[in-house]
């Protein structure tokens, strides 16, 4: 059932907003004033000590005289994006918790910090009302029914909010699934039907193919695990009104799809193995993203690759010291079977670098994947780090994660870390045993594998899941990338 949105350009007082049950009220720190509910707000404020600018710090809430739930939330003029969504995410989990039907959301402030805190206010409730999947005898999902927002009128109807939280949503539901309900197969099923259901142009390359083609990156993983069921994914989107066919942008989204990793023989003990179904995160971003675009309807030509594979331990099972051939005819030793993400991803990235039956190339590619341990030492799991081969799509990258209120930091790319990948038989090492600095050698490894010099920005992303939540989103897996990798688009599109 379609949520229902209702907008008034006033504000409600005490008696207009009797009949709402669950309102958030979303300040800025000169709204003290003629607040509705001032009055029980007060009290409660005296009553722990409190004073109105910790709400700035943390939400309140106040039980209503008809029976509902008011939660208070100040937003700050100078607070990121990312501070507001954190705020708002706690200041509206108390009436989310309640499961409840309708929410009010009022919006108060002036007119130019309106807008971006409506829709944030709106993004974070959207997100956090969700269904996601359980499987729980006695869990049953209640779906928030209505969005009444008081105080401000948009321009719009939040279909670009909505379809950020259709992304982020899919992302989140495929990751979050157990491994048993979304092997290789069963995950290439999904997005065939999704394909279908948004009129994506679909194309699989499948072991027998890769074989055939010399992708043996990519194969070296799949061989291991039956039913060989492992497939690079290709989707593409043309938007609808494709009428300024020249200028048009190509971008190429490349998702890591590892539906388990258990490291393969060099077998990764239980703790670590722990949460592995969730490897394959980089695909499901890089669908999220393709499917908010597509209900966006951007102006951009996208294709969206995606490295589908299990990480498995078996007698075919590529093994420490094989060598193998990638797509693009480099010999690779390997070195540690856990650093499979690099392997599908390189020939997939050649793939991705190729000139598409038009003969058009990518003006950018943008790969997703949870590559390496090294990136959440540097940045901990409350942010995600990027490597890219032209500086600028860095700091790109950077401005595109503060608007969406996703925490981005940059690497550097730098040749001389090469000389580490040297191998004695092969052209290049897969990685090296004496760690540090994991996730910048991944970077240089794939790389090697892009092809006529495309622009190139690789997101390792060490914060999809954060116990608590994370800026936004509740959930652990968060979806983190989907809102960077829309604004990203939305960035190289202009
Ligand atoms: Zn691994």
């Amino acid at each position: 059932m379609a949520l229902k949105l209702t907008q008034y350009a006033e504000i409600g007082s005490d008696k207009s907003l009797s009949s709402e049950r669950h309102v958030l009220l979303v300040l800025n720190e000169k709204t003290e004033k003629s607040l509705p509910f001032a009055k029980i707000l007060d009290n409660k404020l005296k009553r722990s000590k409190s004073e109105f600018k910790d709400l700035r710090k943390s939400p309140m809430t106040i039980e209503l005289p008809n029976g509902g739930l008011a939660s208070f939330v100040v937003l700050g003029e100078k607070l990121t994006m990312f501070q507001k969504h954190t705020l708002l995410r706690k200041a509206v989990k108390p009436l989310l918790d309640e499961q409840a039907d309708n929410i009010a959301i009022c919006i108060f402030g002036d007119e130019a910090t309106k807008e971006v805190n409506a829709c944030a206010a709106y993004y974070v409730t959207m997100v956090n009302a969700a269904e996601l999947p359980s499987r729980k005898k006695d869990k049953k999902y209640k779906p928030l029914k209505e969005i009444s927002i008081y105080g401000f009128k948009a321009a719009h109807d939040y279909n670009y909010v909505n379809a950020r939280v259709a992304g982020n949503t899919l992302c989140r539901s495929l990751t979050m699934l157990p491994p048993n309900e979304l092997t290789p197969t069963i995950y290439r099923e999904k997005v065939k039907e999704l394909a279908k259901e948004h009129g994506w142009q679909h194309e699989e390359f499948d072991m027998p193919k890769l074989k055939r083609m010399g992708a043996g990156a990519f194969y070296a993983v799949g061989q291991g695990s039956e039913p060989m069921d492992a497939a690079i994914v290709h989707l593409t989107y043309t938007p609808p009104n494709n009428k300024q066919k020249s200028s048009k942008k190509n971008i190429a989204l490349v998702g890591k799809g590892i539906c388990f990793d258990t490291g393969g023989h060099n077998l990764k003990p239980a703790k670590y193995m722990q949460g592995m179904h969730e490897d394959m995160n980089g695909s499901a971003v890089a669908l999220g993203i393709l499917l908010a675009a597509t209900q966006m309807k951007l102006e951009v030509k996208l294709d969206c690759w995606l490295a589908i594979a299990q990480n498995h331990i078996g007698p075919l099972a590529y093994k420490q010291n094989d060598v193998v051939a990638a797509l693009n005819g480099m010999t690779i030793e390997i070195v540690h079977t856990d650093a499979e993400g690099r392997m599908v991803l390189a020939d997939t990235l050649t793939l991705a670098s190729r000139p598409d039956v038009n003969g058009e190339l990518p003006d950018v590619i943008l790969d997703y994947a949870t590559l390496t341990g090294s990136m959440a030492v540097a940045v901990t799991d409350r942010m995600s780090g990027v490597i890219a081969n032209k500086p600028e799509l860095a700091c790109k990258a950077i401005g595109a994660g503060a608007v969406a209120g996703e925490r981005i930091v940059a690497f550097p790319y730098e040749e001389d870390m090469d000389s580490d990948l040297d191998s004695d038989i092969a052209d290049i090492k897969q990685c090296t045993l004496e760690g540090g600095g994991d996730h910048m050698h991944a970077a240089r490894f794939m790389g090697k594998f892009i092809e006529n010099d495309i622009a190139w920005l690789h997101a390792d992303l060490s914060s999809t899941n954060s116990k608590g939540g994370l800026g936004a989103v509740q959930s652990d897996v968060n979806g983190f990338g989907v809102g960077f990798g829309l604004e990203m688009i939305k960035s190289l599109i202009v």
